[in-house]
């Protein structure tokens, strides 16, 4: 199923702002709250839906890539899926959205701790965002990198338990080991029945009888992990990959959060990328274009010759196949695009003015509309639309 637009999901215009965009949100997520439409599978997925089209467009850089290659920019790996978020997710975001807003409700459940109800609750470790600047030549055959990375680790006094040696847990006598407790409030919505997250055990449904001093009782602590990281061949700026359970480690041994890699390009010194092919501005000297010549250009792979033709006009567009960037998705292989300019001389010797001067009037030098190269740009459409 393809993705809708996420501006069209909230119901904003292209240029809204930030505020328009929260307040259409937290109409949307009022009205398809799983909690309110219990077993709605539609209204579920409109809830999600609208959760993550919000994560996108609430986030400037998001939502520039967004605004740019469309859901692409803004994919998981290989761009294929898009963003996409689990319900967990969608309940931690409420905190920064909803913040006091539900205070006259009593805790509506689910709003609150974020978890469903019935559920004990299990710590998930939060996504670490890095970045990973990549040259030409590595998107061409794909690399792997090992980032040093800043992150909550497994206390390794505690094994990650939170507890001192020996101590053991509790069952948390406020919820009895549930992690939620239930009550009754009337809301403008009418009586409803809430849980919420255990105020004294965070969910968990037990408490740590002697804590851990290393780690406080959290079962984590700050540390560093060098992570090889494989960008596979073809990759584009602004594509993120994910490596699940690679971000911070979950508390009191929960599961940990996914490394998110946001792909960069580093600016090459030759080449620009068009999609998989590259372009080239090549500069040949007023006599080689007209007497013919060959002239070494770059590639990724070291340097190529290519002949220049006697007669050839500026805006000319030679194509050296398979000299391009692959395909992310797919076997392919893009193109190096040569552009061919002719380098006009900024000065010049009186001998060399002498020489021109007599030229100037030659019927042969005339500039000849029928001959002339076309348009580099339609030219150039025509290679991407292919
Ligand atoms: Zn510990
Ligand atoms: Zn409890």
């Amino acid at each position: 199923m393809s993705k809708r637009d996420y501006y069209e999901i909230l119901g904003v215009s292209k240029d809204a702002n930030e505020s328009e965009i929260k307040k259409a949100y937290r109409q949307m997520a009022l009205k398809y709250h799983p909690d309110k439409n219990p077993g709605d599978k539609e209204a579920e997925e409109k809830f999600k839906e609208a959760a993550e089209a919000y994560e996108v467009l609430r986030d400037g850089d998001k939502r520039a890539r967004y605004d740019r290659y469309g859901h692409a920019g803004v994919g998981g790996a290989a761009g294929t899926g898009g963003y996409s978020m689990s319900m967990d997710d969608i309940f931690s975001q409420f905190g920064d959205i909803f913040g006091d807003a539900f205070g006259g409700f009593g805790g509506f459940g689910g709003f609150s701790g974020g978890r469903r109800q019935g559920r004990r609750r299990v710590n998930r470790g939060s996504n670490l965002r890095v970045k990973v600047k990549l040259t030409y030549e590595e998107i061409a055959n794909g690399v792997e990198k090992k980032i040093k990375v800043n992150k909550y680790i497994t206390c390794s006094e505690c094994s990650g338990s939170g507890a001192k040696g020996g101590s053991s847990y509790h069952t948390c006598s406020t919820c009895h080991g549930t992690g939620q407790v239930t009550r009754v409030t009337n809301t403008f919505l009418g009586q409803m029945q809430t849980s919420s997250t255990c105020p004294t055990c965070g969910g968990e449904g037990q408490t740590i009888v002697n804590k851990c001093p290393a780690c406080t009782g959290d079962g984590v602590v700050r540390g560093e992990e060098v992570i090889s990281i494989k960008i596979p061949a073809g990759v584009e700026e602004g594509m993120q990959l994910s490596m699940s359970g690679k971000g911070n480690a979950g508390a009191r041994g929960g599961v940990p959060g996914d490394l998110i890699i946001l792909v960069e390009e580093i600016e090459h010194e030759h080449f620009e990328r068009q999609g998989m092919n590259l372009l080239l501005n090549a500069y040949v000297n007023f006599a080689d274009a007209a007497l013919g010549s060959s002239l070494d250009i770059p590639t990724l792979e070291g340097k190529a010759r290519i002949k220049v033709t006697p007669g050839t006009q500026a805006g000319k567009i030679l194509r050296l196949k398979g000299k391009g960037l692959p395909s992310v998705n797919s076997y392919g292989r893009g193109d190096l695009l040569i552009n061919i300019n002719v380098w006009t001389p900024k000065n010049l010797s009186r001998e060399e003015r002498e020489i021109l001067e007599k030229l100037r009037d030659s019927e042969n030098f005339k500039p000849n509309p029928a001959g002339r190269e076309k348009n580099f740009f339609s030219k150039m459409k025509e290679y991407f639309t292919q």
